[in-house]
């Protein structure tokens, strides 16, 4: 296996918030707003935490990076520099274990709301009504 190169873009990157993102802040006053209640950080499967969970509607909900999960729109297409396949390899395991584990969810009985990034900085109130329709809907 070859090394991780650092670069100053990847030390960024590495230092980035996994939990509790501007983003994510956002969606939880959207939503609480709603008057939606929900329980931050839980384990509901084994290694597997959505940012939050609505338990009563067994509604949970992830807020997915853009870079790190694939985003359609802002994800790169083509990766540059010494560690690129890494970058790739890495965004395609994410990718995978997200689909593992909305399969894992719904099998359990939970509805699984993901929602980019991008579309929370793009329009919050959308992205919380996204969350309060899947609550809303029959099963
Ligand atoms: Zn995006």
């Amino acid at each position: 296996m070859s090394q991780w190169i650092s670069t100053q873009k990847g030390s960024h990157l590495r230092a980035r918030r996994t939990r509790d993102t501007a983003p994510e802040i956002a969606l939880r006053r959207a939503v609480h707003a709603l008057g939606l209640r929900f329980r931050l950080h839980v384990s509901v499967l084994p290694r597997c935490t959505p940012d939050f969970v609505l338990p009563r509607w067994r509604v949970a909900v992830f807020v997915d990076g853009c870079y790190w999960h694939g985003c359609p729109m802002h994800s790169p297409r083509e990766f540059k520099g010494p560690n690129a396949d890494r970058w790739k390899q890495k965004i395609d395991t994410n990718r995978t274990r997200d689909r593992r584990h909305d399969a894992e969810l719904a099998a359990a009985g939970w509805r699984v709301v993901r929602i980019w990034e991008c579309e929370i900085k793009q329009n919050v109130g959308a992205a919380a009504d996204r969350v309060k329709s899947t609550t809303e809907s029959p099963d």
